[in-house]
């Protein structure tokens, strides 16, 4: 869903956005740490979710962790850029207040976000945005991914493994939408994977 920006209209010019997408356990949060310690000018965009804080992961750094009350009150308000189901129940959102605050401080916004949200941020930005897409060519590997960081985060082993096949299942849908995004990069080893999209980005942010 894509709400209007009209504020942020007048300071997008100068700013400009990253927009990193793919399956849940396509690397992108690997490559978007990479990003961030290259590139000072970029600041990550911490989105609102209505999903469990993890063992490893602060709020307000990783997330903002909202009760679904609070989330729908946020809805209602217009206060969000994009937002989407990504789960069955579990809400993720960019808040407008998020872009607005990274674009006043002078720097460039880096997100990590679904496909569909990542296309909608690139619908309403063309002009100063670059959308990348990382993709994993195996499902087999996707898995592996997923279990290694899904065992070491829950102990609900049977929640976990629901989830697990669930993500699976979507990343086939997912990519499905690589087309769409500026730049697809398939993700098989990730040094390689993250000095392409250090290229790229340096290219997109100094060019
Ligand atoms: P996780 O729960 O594994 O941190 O994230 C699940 C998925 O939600 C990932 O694909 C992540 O990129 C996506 N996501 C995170 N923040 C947002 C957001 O603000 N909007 C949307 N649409 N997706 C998000």
């Amino acid at each position: 869903m894509i709400l209007t920006i009209t504020k942020l209209d007048k300071i997008m010019k100068k700013g400009k956005m990253i927009i990193l997408s793919g399956p849940s356990g396509s690397g992108k949060t690997t490559i978007s740490h990479c990003l961030l310690s290259k590139f000072p000018e970029l600041e990550f965009s911490v989105s609102c979710t209505t999903r469990s804080i993890r063992h490893n992961e602060i709020h307000g750094k990783d997330y903002y962790f909202l009760s679904i009350n609070s989330f729908f009150s946020k809805i209602k308000k217009y206060q969000f850029a994009e937002w989407e189901e990504v789960y069955p129940n579990l809400f993720y959102g960019t808040l407008k207040k998020e872009i607005f605050k990274i674009w006043k401080s002078n720097k460039h916004i880096l997100f990590d976000i679904d496909v569909k949200g990542g296309l909608n941020l690139k619908k309403k930005y063309p002009n100063n945005s670059l959308s990348i897409f990382i993709m994993v060519n195996s499902i087999n590997i996707l898995k592996k991914r997923l279990v290694i960081r899904d065992h070491k985060n829950c102990e609900d082993c049977e929640n976990n493994e629901k989830n697990i096949n669930y993500r699976l299942n979507k990343a086939e849908e997912e990519n499905s939408y690589a087309k769409l995004f500026d730049i697809v990069l398939l993700n098989i080893d990730l040094s390689q994977t993250k000095k392409k999209v250090i290229q790229i980005v340096s290219s997109f942010i100094y060019g």
